[in-house]
């Protein structure tokens, strides 16, 4: 934590190694150098300069960065982890562009693709001098994603892809679109350039909930895509889930910095209000809910931090990443929200970040599977029975 009373409490920086201390200091600067200020103003516009930010998190090494080979960094997950929470920390959709860029697009080049696939894009997307994106969701079918009506059809040796997806970050600066589609045989992988005649992209306005993140729609009318355009080998919905799994791990931790960002405001904040002739931090109901949150966030990293050590030992399982996902989704939102309240009016203003946060973080628990999607799935491992349909 940047508040040395709440850091000493915490305790966890003693939990970290030298390197994830060194990317913790160098994110928190980047963001405190080039996000912090113009967070307001790209909050209240909707506006976030996504290509300026790719190149900047790419000279940091922080794109793809725990992914090995062709310009990656090589990092552990930990420490992937500790970058997606200092990110956050300053705003989730910086953090989105980081994950869907590392975990979403370049995770299934690097996991799923061809050799040519991986040589053509992962470098440059590496350095952020090419963005992707991930096309899973389409506007019937989120949660069950099976259902997709995207279709991509032999025509002699090309693919002729047709269909809509929805909701898809960074979908209008993105220069390569991952995009699942049915086929004759289950679904598919292709990676598609989005300058290929009948792709568009078209940015969703009207958003409540990072704002500061490009969110748009997909649309493929005959887009033709040669035949190595396909992800060789993967069928069926393990291909797009084992890059949900990597991208929700980074939540893990990054909704974690989104709370304890707005805690941080608010003991700040309480302390140099003055509300009835003394600080507000001063009087016990205060108090209360600080020490409250305290314990969340306390808890929410340590279980981050269990999380990462388990992926960068034994491994992890989606269904662990999905206890991590839920619990530190809705209590970081619940933490923003009860920060809010401290501030008072000015804790409706985007000038301080807690509402931010928490707007933010409805969208946080939605996308990556919602909480109730995650409930089911530790529910299913817990009781054997599947309660999805
Ligand atoms: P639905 O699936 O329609 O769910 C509606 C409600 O029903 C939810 O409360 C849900 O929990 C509940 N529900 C669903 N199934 C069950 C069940 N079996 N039992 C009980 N309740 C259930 N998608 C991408 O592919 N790529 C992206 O880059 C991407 N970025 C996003 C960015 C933002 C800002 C947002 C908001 C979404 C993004 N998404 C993206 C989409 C996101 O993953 C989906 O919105 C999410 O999976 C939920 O799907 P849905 O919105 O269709 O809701």
């Amino acid at each position: 934590s940047r508040n040395p009373q709440l850091n000493r409490l915490l305790g966890i920086d003693g939990l970290l190694t030298e390197d994830e201390r060194e990317v913790q200091a160098l994110v928190r600067r980047f963001c405190d150098d080039q996000v912090r200020p113009h967070l307001p103003t790209w909050y209240d516009e909707a506006t976030v300069p996504a290509r300026e930010l790719a190149k900047g998190l790419g000279d940091l090494g922080l794109l793809g960065m725990h992914l090995e080979g062709y310009g990656c960094a090589g990092s552990t997950a930990t420490t992937y982890g500790i970058a997606c929470h200092e990110l956050e920390a300053a705003d989730s959709g910086i953090r989105s562009l980081v994950s869907v860029q590392g975990s979403l697009a370049m995770f299934a080049i690097w996991r799923w693709g061809s050799e040519e696939q991986k040589n053509e894009w992962l470098p440059r997307m590496a350095a952020g001098e090419a963005i992707g994106c991930f096309g899973l969701t389409e506007p019937d079918f989120g949660s069950d994603p099976g259902g997709m009506r995207t279709f991509a059809k032999r025509d002699g040796d090309d693919w002729v892809l047709n269909g809509t997806k929805m909701w898809i970050t960074n979908g209008s600066v993105a220069d390569v679109a991952v995009v699942w589609a049915q086929t004759d045989d289950k679904i598919r992988g292709f990676v598609v350039p989005t300058d290929t005649p009948g792709f568009t992209a078209t940015e969703v306005t009207k958003k409540m909930s990072l704002r500061a993140s490009v969110t748009a729609e997909l649309s493929l009318v005959d887009v033709r895509l040669p035949a190595d355009a396909v992800f060789p080998e993967v069928r069926g919905l393990k291909g797009p889930l084992s890059c949900l799994s990597e991208a929700r791990f980074g939540i893990v931790f990054g909704s974690i910095g989104a709370a304890r960002d707005s805690l941080e405001t608010a003991i700040d904040y309480a302390e140099s209000r003055t509300v009835f002739g003394k600080p507000l931090g001063g009087y016990q109901l205060t108090q209360g809910k600080l020490a409250d949150m305290t314990l969340e966030v306390s808890k929410g990293m340590l279980l981050a931090l269990h999380l990462g050590r388990l992926k960068d030992g034994d491994g992890v399982t989606p269904e662990q990443i999905s206890l991590g996902k839920l619990n530190n989704c809705r209590e970081a939102i619940a933490v923003a929200r009860e920060c809010r309240t401290i501030l008072g009016a000015n804790g409706i203003s985007t000038e301080y970040s807690p509402i931010r946060h928490a707007g933010n973080l409805e969208s946080v628990m939605t996308y990556e599977g919602t909480s109730e999607v995650h409930q089911l799935v530790i529910g299913n491992a817990l009781t054997g029975e599947p309660a999805f349909r």
